[in-house]
């Protein structure tokens, strides 16, 4: 473990440089003895070009549903950052207090900062010192940046392997990390799972303890907390932070009644914002909170970065046996076209393509949590029909329509969609018209795999790619993530795959790389 907490002397000297603060010094005192609170490391994330929020959460080893229990109700808690990783020149110090009702964890929202340049941040409390993470600034909203370095994931199922994809794209010492959902799973697997290399230790998370548990344990990691120690991420969910192939206030579970499934999706929802770096969301009248955004980087990139479950639709073609489980369907089933159904909710489509209506800058990379490409299985591969699957935008083609719509019209620049979900790697043309090979490319679509997840069945989809001219390459095999290196005149794609997911050392490789120029939404190798 990464945690090994810093001497006390190297404790002492950093509540003596805190002169502001010697109620820290009492209550550290007061609590000798308490074990080390700082377990589940640092984190940053959406940052503007003058601040970021700055994260921690204390929790004590070992970690069990319920584990807040141990720690006082209230913890006072003093927050430190500063230009240079020695903390020689800070620049903003402040206290705060980590809070049972929280979860123990912490949010700090920087403002006030200078734009454009690389913090150090941590947090003091109990006596002890968390280990430090370095956050950047964006450029001011005006300027012109020559480049960005962002890496994207998604789908970390903790016991199907460990986070060495994690630990490399943390040693690219991104400028940004994109986390596309399926952050933590809520279920766990069979005993008898041929596959499990550790363990969640629990049930399935139905409700907030559970859910808490599950991030703690995965910010126990010491891959994970070296990802986030090194630059400020832009997280979204997809739907295993709450249960598999929900659908807004639908369950998969017929049986589960709707307030039932809506108090559950409530304390996923706390759990997940307790736990990631987002700013205090705006909430809706219902109290549900509102988490799709968007982050300029100067005029190189605008990041809108959606929500895919939320305020999606039921699921379509909702009859038994699926119900409202994700299945393959076949094309005659009308609500795949209808176009009252929608998989962003309308509310947030209009803020979209309102703001597509309005970029400025040369890319804009959509970062959202399902695969936006059809992928027709066809009728000598389906029993005489064409068919779907029903849980990514394939299940919901007439919002996908207007998607592809928005995006030729808008004229917005460059386009690049960053998708997650669907545990392989993808690299698709979007066209105006999503099927036809034909009609105008409007957008890139790249997927980066999974960090652990199982992948689908390589060969079965390799049998209808040639039914998928939109999709350019696809590979189920490897475990990984996506490198992409934004310049003004063009975007690199590396699709980085890790050796072992069973192997807590595991080495990285580039498995393809792509090149998508300025103006021509087009996949090339590079
Ligand atoms: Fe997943
Ligand atoms: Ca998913």
């Amino acid at each position: 473990m990464s945690h090994a907490p810093i001497s006390r002397r190297q404790t002492l000297r950093v509540l003596a440089g805190l002169a502001a603060t010697p109620w820290l010094l009492r209550h550290g005192r007061a609590l000798a003895g308490v074990d080390y609170p700082f377990t589940l490391g640092v984190a940053s994330g959406d940052p503007t070009s003058d601040g970021f929020v700055i994260w921690t959460r204390l929790a004590t080893l070992p970690l069990y549903p319920g584990n807040e229990q141990r720690l006082p109700a209230t913890v006072p808690l003093a927050w430190e950052v500063a230009e240079d990783p020695g903390f020689r020149r800070p620049v903003r110090r402040g206290q705060s207090s980590a809070l049972r009702l929280n979860g123990h964890a912490v949010h700090v929202e920087l403002n006030g900062l200078r734009p454009g340049r690389e913090y150090w941040y941590r947090f003091i409390a109990l006596g002890e010192t968390s280990a430090s993470g370095r956050a950047m600034t964006l450029p001011p909203a005006t300027a012109s940046p020559d480049s960005l370095h962002l890496v994207a994931a998604s789908c970390a199922h903790w016991e199907r392997g460990y986070f060495s994809a994690y630990r490399h794209m943390a040693e690219e010492r991104p400028d940004l990390v994109l986390l596309l959902g399926d952050y933590i799973y809520e279920y766990s697997l069979p005993s008898d799972s041929a596959d499990r290399v550790r363990r969640y230790g629990a049930p399935e998370a139905t409700d907030l303890a559970g859910y808490r548990y599950r991030y703690a344990l995965h910010h126990s990691d010491p891959d994970l907390q070296a990802l986030h120690a090194v630059a400020p991420c832009l997280a979204t969910w997809d739907d295993h932070e709450v249960q598999d192939d929900y659908s807004g206030p639908f369950s998969k579970d017929p049986a589960l009644a709707r307030r039932a499934f809506l108090q559950r999706r409530a304390a996923a929802y706390q759990a997940f914002l307790e736990n990631l770096p987002l700013r205090r969301p705006a909430r809706d009248s219902n109290g549900a909170p509102r988490i799709y955004r968007r982050l300029r980087y100067g005029d190189l990139a605008s990041i809108p970065i959606l929500d895919g479950r939320q305020y999606r639709s039921r699921q379509p073609c909702y009859v038994a046996p699926h119900f409202g489980k994700g299945h393959v369907e076949a094309a005659s089933c009308a609500d795949l076209r209808d176009p009252r159904r929608t998989l962003l909710g309308f509310e947030q489509e209009r803020w979209l393509y309102d703001g597509l209506r309005r970029a400025d800058s040369r890319w804009q990379l959509i970062a959202q949590d399902l695969l936006v490409a059809p992928l027709r299985v066809p009728p000598a591969e389906a029993g005489g029909e064409a068919r779907y699957w029903t849980d990514n935008w394939d299940g919901f083609q007439a919002a996908r329509e207007r998607l592809l719509e928005n995006l030729q019209h808008s004229r917005v620049a460059n386009p690049v969609v960053l998708s997650g979900d669907y545990h392989s790697f993808w690299a698709n043309h979007l066209h105006r018209v999503a099927e036809d090979p034909d009609s105008p490319r409007v957008a890139v679509e790249l997927v980066g795999t999974s960090i652990t997840s199982n992948g689908p069945s390589y060969e079965a989809i390799q049998k209808v790619l040639p039914a998928n001219p939109q999709v350019r390459f696809y590979d189920s095999r490897q475990r990984g993530y996506l490198s992409l290196r934004l310049q003004r005149q063009a975007l690199d794609v590396r699709m980085q795959a890790i050796s072992d997911r069973a192997d807590p050392h595991a080495s990285v490789a580039t498995l393809r790389r792509f090149a998508v120029a300025d103006g021509d939404p087009s996949l090339h190798d590079a």
